[in-house]
């Protein structure tokens, strides 16, 4: 097992964190304060990196993208997390980069030229609707949302929320049952929903801790009021919903830790800057407070420790597939996410009430992020998979 990179990789990184100090930081507070009057900024200076090359990591180069590897845009994605705007100003946020991986892997010629290809350029925004507020989202095999076959069309009836970036979408790709007889894992398809299509309603963005954000930084409720859609918009076969779903999440869930260590290593880096800065009494810092040490130190080996195993599985999916990987995504899915949580709370609490203001951007990540451990699957359905296989062999023995 070998996480070395090529020198060309490493020079650039180089770069990318080059842009990240030059481009990305600068309009950082503007965007967290207030995304929508920062974006005219935002989207000059995405696309002035695109025109540099620094868009799409995940994609190939053929369609515009950087052409990286899994393991790469895995790296990548921790420099990119740094900031909370990383991956929308490389044009790699999610949902659109599930979306994009989702529609060149398995679209059609028609769908990648309508839906993938703009998308890649950065001219169109995408969201996902799985999760509807009546159903539990960490079984989403219930669902009420359907598409009922009528000649060559779907017709999509139903209503989501949390579908995250919904707000201003020029399409979401919509789970929905189209088979209620087949077995609950044949049961859903994907279909791509074009958001002006007569039927689809906006209901509102969902205010997260009293922030209800704007366009991509932002979760929507939809309804879907018998929206009409060709059935050459569904993405693989019918039934095949559940299955591109795992194919979408796992790799994500890699995408997810890794902008999750970024965060991290942001908070950690604020906290030391804090607490050498901040004096406590004569001549004495918080750095020099026992208990402050500690934090640091346990902040340091949990982020070190994370990113080994997120490396690890990485390599596995490389290697093996990610349904071989299963029980290490789900591992290091919760045990990420908690180191995350843990990391960014002690940043804030180091931070005194500084920490609480939207003056540095702890209180950003912190109400944002809490989603960690619920999203992608909450910890305890991931510790649920990883138990069940910890105690297979003694299940077994017992007869
Ligand atoms: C920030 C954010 C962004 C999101 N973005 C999207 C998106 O773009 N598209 C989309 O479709 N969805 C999205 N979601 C929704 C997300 O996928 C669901 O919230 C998640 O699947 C959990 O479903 P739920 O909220 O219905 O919780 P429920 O299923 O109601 O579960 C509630 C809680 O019960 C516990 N629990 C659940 N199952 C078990 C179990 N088997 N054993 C023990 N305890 C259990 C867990 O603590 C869980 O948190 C997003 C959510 C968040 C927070």
């Amino acid at each position: 097992m070998s996480f070395s990179f090529t020198p060309e990789f490493e020079a650039l990184l180089e770069q990318v964190r080059e842009k990240m100090e030059s481009v990305v930081y600068p309009l950082e507070d503007a965007a967290r304060r207030n995304f929508e009057e920062a974006l005219p900024e935002l989207m000059k200076a995405r696309d002035a990196l695109r025109a540099e090359g620094f868009t799409a990591p995940h994609m190939p180069k053929e369609i515009g993208g950087m052409g990286l590897s899994f393991l790469e845009h895995a790296r990548m994605s921790e420099i990119l997390g740094r900031s909370p705007i990383g991956h929308f100003l490389f044009n790699c946020p999610a949902p659109d980069a599930g979306n994009m991986e989702l529609l060149h892997q398995f679209g059609t010629e028609e769908q990648k030229k309508r839906f993938l290809e703009p998308l890649v350029r950065g001219e169109i925004r995408s969201c996902f609707s799985m999760t509807e507020p009546e159903r539990a989202g960490s079984n989403p095999v219930h669902m009420d949302t359907v598409a009922v076959r009528e000649g060559d069309e779907y017709v999509i009836t139903g209503r989501k929320w949390f579908t995250t970036a919904g707000h201003l979408a020029d399409f979401a790709i919509v789970m929905a049952v189209t088979d209620p007889e087949a077995p609950p894992h044949r049961r859903a398809s994907q279909i791509i929903v074009p958001a002006d299509a007569p039927g689809f309603k906006h209901i509102r963005r969902i205010p997260i801790m009293g922030d209800e954000g704007y366009g991509w930084s932002s979760h929507s409720e939809i309804e879907y009021d018998h929206v009409r859609v060709p059935v050459t918009n569904r993405i693989g076969e019918e039934g095949e919903g559940f299955k591109l779903a795992q194919e979408r999440l796992g790799p994500g869930r890699i995408h997810h830790c890794m902008r999750w260590l970024g965060i991290c290593e942001r908070s950690l880096d604020l906290l030391c800057k804090r607490a050498v800065s901040r004096e406590v009494g004569d001549g004495q810092t918080l750095a020099d407070q026992q208990v402050i040490r500690h934090y640091i130190a346990e902040s340091r080996a949990e982020i070190d420790a994370a990113r080994l195993y997120v490396y690890s599985t990485a390599d596995k999916i490389d290697k093996q597939g990610a349904y071989a990987a299963r029980v290490e995504i789900s591992s290091i899915k919760f045990f990420v996410a908690g180191v995350l949580e843990r990391v960014v709370d002690r940043a804030i609490q180091v931070h005194g009430a500084l920490g609480i203001t939207e003056d540095t951007p702890l209180s950003w990540f912190y109400r944002h992020e809490r989603g960690a451990r619920i999203y992608d699957g909450p910890d305890e359905v991931h510790k649920n998979t990883v138990a069940r296989h910890v105690l297979k062999p003694y299940l077994a023995s017992k007869g």
